[in-house]
């Protein structure tokens, strides 16, 4: 019933109209595939059966099983998958330990990739699950409050399953990898999420071995911490607005010419390393391409070639490789050695004294793989279907039974087409035909017309509204001969392709390991590719704690505006001397670019990457956090000011002097005067208790002050021009802050009426100089008392209320509530209502 709905098909019934009709809705097994696809998009889990013995020797009721059962994180079909992304299926146990209260595994059934960590708190595993993107969730049965908790704030397909408890799951592992928990360094609940993951994969592939070999224990600290606000907004591998991948960071840097090398790369953007000594192995792999124009040009062209081979390891692995996989492996497989001599400087430039480690193939692996291709090409036809049962699979030459069906069947086919020639040569009916049906097999056919010319030995089988069918002698002889030589044939032919099948499944860890130095070779690449292309630079890393990026530039950004007209701006920032950049300048301005440019530039420098700039040097990042304000989160139920703050406060909580922090106008979400204040502490915190390299973007310039009395704080702004009142964009990060907002200018250039502009003017002025306007007595008692903390007695506006709003302050600066009682409490509240509407 739910079906007929989701695919729009129509809803019929067995035994339509008796009580007990049984609803039912059908597609043609051959179109199958593109249903199941939409199903499983839309979350549902689709289980396949099929007749698991021969329909004609079974006796009653035909055997069936269920073969694969395809769910939301556990596709195998290529023209579902996308080619660039891998597709987990994460489990989740929740447990009572202190440091890791989760364990969360990610599973990516079509290539083997297995992962476990354990996490504190539910924002850890949210931020790990954004990082990771995992199709499917599975909690263990019963886990309602987490479902419920996260169902909230990650969106996926969320399943209940049985997960084994701690011993059981450790077996099963042991069982699988070779290594138990202890030898991995599991804690319970890594085990059972491990475990649990794994079991729910393989409940769905009854007839396969996942293509698991290595558990990956990881941290999330050994790489950059991103929680999920910093992933969607510094629009790594999806824009912000429309969740597109063009646009992205991730696209700008993608230039990978294989399936692995996408997702590989998609992998190192995410998992920004920590450590120098492997962020440096990865760039001198780049360089080394980088440096060689003719190699790294050999190397893409033959790596558009390779399939991919991380999935057609795991089809292997799970019995659901086809002919067409294996031919498409043998392929990949030819290309190897050319690859390796490319690498090794087949492009024509100087022998490489070393080449770098990660752009190494292990000969041990190629050689294995030398032999499976070997095998293939032996075995395999040169263009075999993609189903076993179509035929054709193995080469004629390879097997003499194949050989010799094959040649009885063809030459069976010949003869019926023969006896057809001589029949209606014989009888003289032209219209003879001699046709075949699953009922009674090889006949002829006569029309009515004819039938007076039918020969007496000719057995009349069946009468048709057109004619006559009959069968022969020799048609049911050679029947029988074609039945038996096409049933031997597609038998061996099953048996041969499985025993292939088989034997690349042996070798399935030379496979995986030559999968991933491929993908390796393809990121660094492409990396090397987009550094060339782009004037990229090696930047210097290290573990001291200063960024200084020359002429940086956005490298999204950069591409989107014409060419050459994007300007490159300088950074410097240190914890113990400018760490605190501040950044006013005017809406359109620009200061978002440049925030977000420096969060790229240590983003792929902590990720072995080249980087757009004239030179840069990042002394490493722990955590980068960031904060964008004005980004509406209705559909969430949350108030744009409420995920702003909540945000902003997991950034005090999480950050530590080695993060970097990026807020681009925090504060906005609420009145001027609540923004500014809230804009102000957060910055002192960030300053006095942290020490975190910071950006802050904002239009409250009135932020500016903050330098006087905190020594770290530098005021940056992005340079206008003022053209009779036209304000033309420098793009140019200056030092020093901006002394208005503009925002009346951006106003008309966005086409605000004149009018509209000249009362916004005549307001602003009066609001500035402090005069008594409308319902903005608040307004005045704020920046009379402001004017008195700068030491700036010359506020122009001496109004009664101006006075006011100093004796108030004045009075409220001599309050010590730690030193009030209640009752005083409540007298004082009286006495400053008064003094206001003195
Ligand atoms: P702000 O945050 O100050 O409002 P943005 O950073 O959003 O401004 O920049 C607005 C637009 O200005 C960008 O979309 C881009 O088109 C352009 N821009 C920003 N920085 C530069 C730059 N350095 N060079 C050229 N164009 C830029
Ligand atoms: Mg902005």
């Amino acid at each position: 019933v739910l079906v007929a709905e989701l695919l729009d098909l129509t809803l019929t019934s067995r035994d339509k109209g008796k009580d007990a009709a049984v609803p039912m809705c059908g597609v043609p097994h051959h179109a199958a595939r593109g249903y199941v696809a939409k199903l499983t998009e839309l979350g549902h889990k689709v289980v396949l059966c099929e007749q698991v013995e021969d329909p004609r020797q079974a006796k009653g009721l035909v055997k069936r099983e269920v073969v694969r059962i395809v769910t939301p994180g556990i596709v195998l079909d290529d023209e579902v998958l996308d080619p660039k992304s891998a597709r987990y299926v994460a489990a989740i146990v929740e447990d009572g330990g202190e440091a890791t209260r989760f364990g969360l595994a990610h599973l990516d059934v079509t290539t083997g990739e297995f992962r476990v960590t354990g996490l504190p708190s539910l924002d850890a595993v949210v931020a790990e699950l954004s990082r990771a993107e995992p199709r499917e969730v599975v909690l263990e049965d019963g886990a309602e409050t987490l479902a419920n908790a996260l169902r909230d704030r990650y969106r996926a397909a969320y399943t209940h399953a049985p997960v084994p408890d701690e011993a059981t799951a450790g077996e099963a592992l042991s069982a699988a990898l070779g290594d138990g928990p202890d030898e991995l360094g599991l804690c319970a609940a890594m085990t059972r999420a491990a475990a649990g993951a794994a079991a729910y994969a393989k409940r769905t592939q009854p007839a396969g071995t996942l293509p698991l070999s290595r558990l990956q224990v990881y941290r999330p600290d050994e790489a950059v911490v991103l929680d999920e606000a910093a992933i969607v907004n510094l629009e790594l591998s999806r824009t912000f607005i429309e969740g597109r991948r063009e646009g992205s960071l991730l696209s700008a840097i993608d230039a990978t010419c294989t399936a692995p090398g996408g997702r590989a790369l998609r992998r190192w953007l995410h998992y920004p390393l920590t450590d120098v000594a492997p962020i440096r192995r990865r760039q001198d792999a780049i360089e080394y391409l980088v440096d060689r124009e003719l190699a790294r040009g050999q190397v893409r062209q033959l790596l558009k070639r390779i399939h991919d081979l991380e999935r057609i390891a795991g089809r292997v692995a799970l019995r659901a490789a086809t002919p067409r996989d294996l031919a498409k492996l043998r392929a990949s497989l030819g290309r190897l050695p050319a690859l390796k001599q490319a690498l090794e400087g087949g492009g024509g430039e100087a022998m490489p004294v070393d080449i770098p480690p990660l752009l190494r193939l292990d000969p041990e692996a190629l050689s294995q793989l030398s032999e499976v291709r070997a095998e293939l090409e032996a075995a395999l036809s040169d263009e075999p279907p993609s189903a076993v049962k179509e035929g054709g699979v193995i080469r004629d030459g390879h097997c003499p039974v194949v050989d010799e069906n094959r040649q009885l069947a063809d030459g069976g086919r010949g003869a019926l087409q023969d006896i057809e020639a001589r029949e209606r040569e014989r009888t003289g009916i032209a219209s003879l035909k001699v046709k075949y049906n699953r009922v009674f097999g090889y006949y002829i056919e006569v029309t009515k017309s004819q039938l007076s010319r039918v020969p007496d030995e000719y057995v009349r089988k069946q009468t048709i509204a057109t004619g006559e069918r009959y069968i022969t002698d020799e048609l049911a002889g050679l029947e029988a001969k074609i039945v038996a030589a096409q049933e031997t044939l597609a038998e061996r032919e099953a048996e041969l392709f499985r025993e292939l099948a088989g034997r690349v499944a042996a070798r399935l860890e030379a496979l995986k390991e030559a999968a991933e130095a491929v993908a390796s070779v393809d990121v660094c690449a492409g990396l090397a590719e987009v550094a060339a292309l782009g004037r990229y630079v090696r930047p210097r890393v290290d573990e001291g704690e200063t960024i200084a990026i020359e002429e940086g530039r956005h490298p999204v950004v950069e591409r989107a505006v014409p060419e050459g007209s994007f300007v490159p701006n300088d950074c410097r920032m240190d914890p113990s001397d400018d760490q605190l950049l501040l950044i006013t300048g005017p809406n359109m301005a620009g200061k978002s670019t440049f925030m977000r440019q420096v969060a790229h530039i240590v983003l792929l420098a902590q990720m072995g990457a080249f980087v757009p700039a004239r030179a840069a040097h990042i002394g490493l990042v722990d955590r980068i956090f960031t904060r964008v304000g004005a980004a509406d989160n209705l559909a969430r139920g949350e108030s744009t000011f409420m995920v702003e703050m909540r945000e902003t406060s997991a950034i005090l909580a999480g950050a530590t002097r080695r993060s970097l922090v990026i807020l681009d106008e925090v504060g906005r979400g609420t009145s001027t005067f609540d923004g500014v204040s809230i804009a102000w502490a957060v910055s002192e915190y960030l300053h006095d208790a942290i020490g975190a390299r910071t950006l802050f973007a904002t239009h409250y310039h009135e932020l500016c002050a903050l330098s006087q009395f905190r020594p770290r704080v530098r005021n940056l702004s992005v340079a206008v021009r003022e053209n009779d009142g036209e304000i033309v964009f420098l793009r140019r990060v200056i030092a020093g802050g901006s002394s208005r907002s503009y925002g009346i200018d951006v106003a008309r250039l966005a086409g605000l009426p004149r009018s509209v502009v000249a009362r916004a003017k005549q307001i602003l002025g009066q609001l500035e100089s402090g005069q008594a306007f409308g319902e903005s007595s608040q307004l005045s008692l704020f920046s009379a008392a402001r004017g008195k903390a700068a030491g700036d007695a010359g506020d122009e506006a001496d109004g009664a209320r101006a006075r006011a709003g100093e004796a108030l302050a004045e009075r409220l600066e001599a309050i010590d509530p730690d030193q009030t009682t209640p009752m005083e409490a409540l007298r004082l509240l009286a006495e400053l209502k008064a003094l206001s509407e003195a």
